[in-house]
């Protein structure tokens, strides 16, 4: 499988977002455009109904009490019949439209004149009612009443049937079919929905009524509200899926890479106090150093000393495993920073004879006391001026500082040496993380724990670490511990 995760899962992956984007996608247009038919058909309705509405509105007045009146007038036959009729006038058919409305029944005739022969003259001819003394402008101006009444009857519907809309009407001339407006008519032919041609009256034969919606997207988009932010909660959470699917993939490979390099590294540093004690004692037996103890004791001091080592790396391992299975309980007790922080350094002094090493240290002068473990913080100190030394060269300069403030002791290491990368600062406290070097081949031998457990016991004592500097200016660690309260 190892093929299959190196060099296919990241194109896979992204084949995979994309094949769910563009599903996503077209699942969303499929049914942007059902929507899309839904809302016309809503308008239709809606627009039917007032249109209805109005006609019935305009004969009722003194019949409403009239149940039969009422349903014949609003009922869907009637609309029905009456759109054919209003239909009729376009193919040219002149017809003539009387009521007569009584107290105890209503009578409604149409008659629908057919020319046999098309002659250029006739013309499509409706008759209105007019009721006796009604001039042409008194009846323009019920006329524009009762279109004010579809207009709200129309916004009436809408709301009913929950579409927010903003629409205009559009008149036609009655008779001949023609827009009133060219202008209007102009933007009503690009606009998303244009109703049928309704009447909204039926005393006055004069125009029937468009309904326009410029644009339905608004409405549609509202109406998918759910659907588009559940698809793009999925693609999100897709995305992230994946994102920590790489990290996790990402960080496992490190580790395992850092893993591997700890392996070498600690092969070598355990195979050479081995190599030297077993060398140590094959001169013993073979040389006959028995009779010369002088030698056999400068042999047997060397071998104690790798032994020594030895035994300080394999405790170094086994402290981790166990600081990281939860199992180091610490023994806080009073502790004075500044006292171990001078025998740290005079025996480190004692130990790097031989390199030109050399260490300033400042202690404050007001009592840095912490509650803390004497043994794990002496190894922190010690494993940051060894590390240090070990990575500073042959000049290595060591400078420490110990001072209380506010509440907390702050202890700075800072060292002459090659200083870390920025990228690194967080890193280097990662368990097995060495930074890279040459193609990952290490000058200064190391297992990549040290400064992983530093941390850990610092955070243990409920403080932390940080690093700064860069390459050329030297690292400084920096330590911040809570200062001892006597409770
Ligand atoms: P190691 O056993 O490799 O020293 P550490 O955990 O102590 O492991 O350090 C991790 C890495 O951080 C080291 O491999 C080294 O690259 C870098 N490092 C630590 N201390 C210093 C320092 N004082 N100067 C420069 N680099 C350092």
């Amino acid at each position: 499988m190892k093929w299959l995760s190196n060099r296919y899962t990241y194109p896979l992956v992204a084949l995979a977002i994309i094949a769910s984007i563009g599903l996503q996608s077209a699942w969303l247009i499929q049914l942007f455009r059902a929507q899309q038919v839904q809302v016309k058909r809503d308008l239709d309705q809606a627009v039917e109904n007032a249109a209805r509405m109005s006609e019935y509105l305009s004969i009722a007045p003194g019949h409403e009490n009239k149940n039969n009146f009422r349903n014949f007038f609003l009922s869907t036959e009637w609309l029905q019949f009456k759109q054919a009729y209003t239909g009729m006038h376009h193919l040219g058919i002149s017809s003539r439209f009387e009521s007569d409305i009584k107290d105890d029944s209503t009578r409604i005739s149409i008659t629908l004149r057919i020319a046999n022969q098309r002659s250029g003259r006739s013309k499509a001819r409706v008759i209105s009612m007019f009721d006796d003394g009604e001039t042409i402008e008194s009846i323009k101006a019920a006329d524009k009443k009762d279109l004010r009444r579809m207009d709200s009857l129309v916004r009436l519907e809408c709301r009913r049937q929950n579409i927010q809309v903003k629409g205009f009407h559009l008149l036609y001339d009655y008779k001949t079919g023609k827009p009133e407006s060219k202008e209007i008519w102009a933007r009503a032919r690009t606009a998303d929905y244009q109703s049928r041609h309704f009447g909204y009256n039926l005393n006055f034969f004069i125009h029937t009524y468009q309904f326009v919606v410029p644009s339905i997207t608004e409405v549609v988009l509202y109406r998918m509200r759910y659907y588009l932010v559940s698809s793009l909660l999925m693609i999100l959470l897709t995305g992230l899926a994946f994102w920590f699917l790489f990290k996790v993939m990402r960080s496992q490979r490190l580790y395992t890479d850092a893993r591997l390099a700890f392996t070498g590294n600690m092969t070598h540093e355990l195979k050479t106090p081995v190599a030297v004690i077993e060398a140590a004692l094959d001169a013993i037996t073979r040389y006959q150093l028995m009779n010369d103890p002088v030698k056999l004791e400068n042999y047997i001091t060397i071998s104690k000393s790798e032994i020594k080592r030895l035994n300080l790396m394999i405790d170094k391992v086994l402290n981790l495993e166990q600081l990281d299975n939860g199992e180091i309980n610490l023994r806080p007790e009073l502790y004075d920073v500044q006292q171990g922080l001078e025998s740290v350094v005079s025996s480190m002094r004692l130990r790097n004879t031989a390199k030109n090493v050399i260490i300033h240290y400042f202690p404050s002068e007001e009592p840095c006391f912490v509650d803390g473990d004497p043994m794990h913080l002496t190894n922190v100190f010690y494993n940051l001026i060894d590390n240090g030394i070990k990575y500073s060269g042959p000049e290595a300069l060591i400078t420490l500082t110990c001072e209380p403030a506010d509440d907390r002791i702050i202890v700075t290491v800072q060292d002459n040496g090659p200083g870390i990368p920025k990228m690194y600062h967080n890193r280097i406290f990662e368990r097995f993380f060495r930074i890279p070097e040459n193609l990952d081949i290490h000058t200064v031998k190391g297992t990549g724990l040290g400064l992983h457990y530093v941390k850990q016991i610092i955070m243990k004592h409920g403080g932390n670490i940080t690093v700064s500097g860069e390459p050329g200016t030297g690292s400084l660690f920096i330590i911040n511990l809570p200062a001892y309260h006597e409770i």
